[in-house]
């Protein structure tokens, strides 16, 4: 392999690039505007264009594309190619600095919620410079925004943006308080754990389930799962190795800090973790990251699985995200600091999290809900639907002992316990992260929030980390600003802040049954659906909140949470639709063909001699009848009820509900039947490669 320093980012016009490549006065003013946050001029956007284009077409590039995230969830793009024609009848290539910064595609096919469809159709992409353009297959990729004619948002990245700033302009004022004000930008950081299966790509192709639905919809357990641990951090085998050596380096190219990677808790599971970056860049890589990995899959024969719970019985895939706060002089904002007065800056930043994570938890849970994670939160291997928060042995001492709660706080030494002023003790960094069934735990430096699902853009729980914790920061400087004694009032105001809110703490084990009624006590929300979840998005207080801070307007909201409800909606229709087709076409007919055989050999041995023994022919033809018929009895009641389901169709919560409570449990009960089934049918029979044959292929 070619050396990793030299082909890192090669694909990428990066700042390294810029630098080299723009003119200096381009590369500054660019470089200003990006910090600013203000429109490009026209005539730098030309000569960023042009060398971004010479650039490209030196790396092999041919066409250019504007790339950008609409509500799909999933990365969109448009190639245009860079010729042009001359009057000679020959070409060149060109791309313009307005090609560069606004793209029209034609939008009409994405989700919108409703946003465009009364009177413009149209969608726009905006050049987001402070994401790098890169190559992708021939194609220089322009990361952008992708909004309405009336400027709402249609996509991920434009809200994403929006609450970076939010979080900007308010961590500013608070660190404005502390004196730094040689602080001009702080921005939020984030390292997405991606939890991923491999599967064998010739098995995956034999299952409608994994390619309709991304998942199995059918499978009895194997005499082997999980319960051995064997998986987990072992060995990797050499297909998997090769696939995964292949994978850096394509990511690599691209920019993206691949990191880690090891085997997860289930067979066939693993695991890859980028070293953080800036969110916005985090989102963009995230996504490559995920494109790449199923196509590299597909190169070395596998099938790559992000869906959240591609098997029932074993561990689902998750995403964590780790999230902190970083000045551009390069402080973590969630480090517990040196000096007392760096540990108050510290607690109050703290402080906001746990504000901010108590007041909306509905807003989290949302920022998770797909029906893909439906599966997975609150199995015994994920967090539970309840948010609740872990912050460690040492930072809870502290905080009880700033409630007074804690009277012996002894081994500092202390009588006294105050923030802000020179008592406050040193907090001793506890990195250490013992709660693995916390859904939203402190690790030292930064957060970890466990809840995210496999398959999610990690915008969108990004959004809210950003938005609620920059309202929570909004508060507090609204108050101390006020205040003539800001070290003093720094006390009372995180005191007021914990002892309010501490019922989001827990430290207990979140994956037990007590704490869903020790969290019922406490009046946390348990929304354990994505139907349940949903309508809390638009409650007054959330609509407030994304007001104020300019990251939805109340239309936008109502479009998205429109969009997630069909999308709720769909998804397990075209699940229910799979179920269907798979029980008529290939199950039942496997099952009676079984039958068939049986049948022809037990009235053979009985032609032979009627002493002969066919007992376990005609007890097998007796009960896989009787379970055939249930099975079908099931399917024809989900058939019967998905045509119900029109009743509900101009009301879109009423129709999730629907799913939820009727189609989702009649699917439940079908495929009970068809896993017994597939316990009692020849193997050779059977149409499916099995949960074995899946999980422990590769
Ligand atoms: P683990 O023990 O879970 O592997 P690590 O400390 O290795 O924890 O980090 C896991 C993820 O957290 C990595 O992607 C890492 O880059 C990310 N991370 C570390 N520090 C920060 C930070 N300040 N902000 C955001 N993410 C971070
Ligand atoms: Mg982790």
């Amino acid at each position: 392999m070619a050396n990793i320093p030299e082909f890192f980012g090669s694909l990428v016009f990066n700042d390294q690039t810029m630098r080299q490549r723009l003119p200096k006065d381009t590369y500054k003013a660019l470089k200003k505007t990006v910090r600013m946050g203000k429109p490009i001029d026209k005539s730098i956007a030309n000569v960023v264009a042009a060398t971004m284009k010479d650039w490209a077409v030196e790396h092999g590039a041919t066409h250019y594309t504007h790339w950008f995230q609409p509500m799909t969830g999933i990365t969109a793009e448009k190639h245009d190619s860079f010729i042009t024609p001359i009057e000679d009848g020959s070409v060149i290539l060109e791309f313009s600095g307005k090609e560069l910064v606004q793209g029209e595609p034609d939008a009409s096919s994405f989700p919108s919620g409703g946003l465009r469809a009364t009177f413009e159709a149209r969608g726009y992409t905006a050049w987001d410079p402070t994401s790098y353009a890169f190559i992708k297959d021939g194609a220089l990729c322009i990361p952008t925004a992708f909004y309405s004619y009336g400027g709402e948002a249609l996509d991920k990245k434009t809200p994403l943006l929006r609450s970076m700033e939010a979080l900007n302009i308010q961590a500013l004022r608070i660190l404005k308080l502390f004196g730094k004000t040689n602080v001009k930008r702080v921005f939020t950081t984030v390292g997405p754990e991606q939890e991923y299966f491999l599967v064998e790509r010739s098995m995956f192709d034999k299952r409608k389930d994994l390619i309709f639905t991304g998942r199995t919809l059918f499978g009895a357990m194997p005499p082997k799962g999980q319960e051995m641990d064997d998986h987990y951090f072992g060995t990797i085998k050499p297909r998997v190795s090769a696939f995964m050596k292949d994978l850096n380096e394509e990511l690599w190219k691209l920019g993206v800090l691949a990191k880690t990677e090891h085997n997860e808790v289930a067979p066939s599971q693993h695991e890859l973790a980028p070293i953080f970056t800036t969110t916005n860049i985090a989102a963009d890589h995230n996504q490559l990251t995920m494109e790449i990995m199923q196509k590299v899959a597909q190169r070395h024969g596998l099938a790559c699985l992000l869906h959240e719970k591609p098997f029932a019985g074993v561990n689902g895939s998750g995403k964590h995200n780790n999230w902190s706060m970083s000045t551009d002089t390069g402080i973590n904002l969630l480090e517990p600091g040196d000096s007392p007065m760096e540990n108050a800056q510290f607690l109050l930043f703290l402080s906001a999290v746990i504000k901010a994570v108590d007041e909306y938890q509905d807003l989290l849970r949302i920022s998770v809900a797909t029906p893909g994670n439906d599966h997975r939160l609150g199995a015994n291997e994920a967090p539970p639907a309840i948010v609740s928060m872990f912050l460690g042995e040492e930072l809870e001492a502290v905080l009880k002992a700033i409630v007074n709660e804690d009277e012996d706080y002894v081994h500092h030494g202390r009588e006294e316990f105050e923030v802000g002023v020179s008592v406050l003790p040193k907090i001793s960094k506890d990195a250490t992260d013992r709660n693995r069934t916390s859904p939203f735990a402190f690790t030292g430096n930064k957060f970890e929030f466990r809840m995210l699902g496999s398959a999610s853009s990690i915008s969108d729980v990004n959004v809210v980390l950003n938005t609620i914790v920059a309202e929570a920061l909004c508060q507090f400087a609204d108050a101390l600003e006020k205040s003539p004694t800001v070290e003093e009032d720094l006390h009372s105001l995180i005191q007021a802040t914990v002892e309010k809110h501490k019922r989001i703490i827990f430290n207990g084990n979140s994956y037990s049954k007590e704490w869903e009624e020790e969290a019922a006590r406490r009046g946390l929300y348990n929304l354990k659906t994505t139907a349940e979840a949903l309508p809390y998005f638009v409650s007054d207080k959330n609509v407030a909140l994304f007001n104020k801070h300019h990251i939805f307007t109340e239309v936008e909201m109502e479009s998205r949470l429109e969009i997630l409800l069909e999308n709720y909606s769909k998804t397990i229709n075209i699940e229910a639709l799979t179920m269907l087709e798979m029980i008529k076409k290939d199950i039942i007919p496997a099952v009676c063909s079984y039958i068939k055989d049986l049948t022809e050999i037990a009235t053979m041995k009985k032609g032979l001699s009627a002493d002969i023994n066919a007992d376990v022919e005609t007890e097998l033809i007796a009960k896989l009848s009787s379970l055939s018929a249930c099975l079908y009895k099931k399917a024809e009641k989900l058939q019967a009820d998905m045509v119900s389901a029109s009743d509900y169709e101009d009301d879109a919560q009423a129709l999730a509900n629907y799913y939820k409570n009727t189609i989702f449990v009649d699917m439940q009960e079908a495929r009970a039947d068809a896993d017994e089934l597939e316990t009692l049918v020849g193997e050779r029979y059977w149409p499916y490669p099995t949960y074995g044959e899946l999980l422990f292929g590769v």
